[in-house]
C-alpha cells in the first residue's frame, strides 16, 4: 500500500494516516487511528488540513478505519477509471450538439 505519493505518481490518489493537523503544508501533533484518501484530480492537496477543505473534499478524504478506507480508495480509483471512459465515450458526442444547433439556426 502507497502510504505517501512518490514523485511522478502526484495525480494518484493516497490512502494515509489521518495527521492529527496540517499546519504550513506538514503533518503536525501526530497521527490519528483513521485514514484518509488524498485525491488531488478531485482537487485536494495532502498540504491542507481537513478542517480547511470544502465539504465535497472531506467526503473523500472520510476518515476511515483501515479496511473501509482501503475498500473507498479502491472504489474510488475505479471511479476515476469509469470517469475517463465516459469522458472517452462522450467525446465523439460533444461535436453533435453544435452540429445540431448549426441545422436548427437554419432558416425555415
Ligand atoms: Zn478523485
Amino acid at each position: 500500500m502507497r502510504a505517501i505519493s512518490a514523485p511522478g505518481q502526484d495525480r494518484t490518489p493516497v490512502l494515509r494516516r489521518q495527521p492529527a493537523r496540517v499546519v504550513n503544508g506538514e503533518p503536525e501533533g501526530g497521527y490519528t487511528d483513521a485514514y484518509e484518501i488524498i485525491c488531488r484530480d478531485c482537487g485536494d492537496d495532502p498540504g491542507d488540513d481537513y478542517r480547511d477543505i470544502p465539504p465535497r473534499l472531506q467526503h473523500i478524504r472520510g476518515p476511515y478505519w483501515l479496511t473501509t478506507g482501503a475498500a473507498q480508495y479502491e472504489a474510488h480509483l475505479e471511479w476515476h477509471e469509469e470517469q475517463q471512459l465516459a469522458k472517452a465515450r462522450l467525446a465523439p458526442a460533444v461535436a453533435m450538439p453544435t452540429a445540431r444547433s448549426a441545422a436548427l439556426s437554419l432558416p425555415c
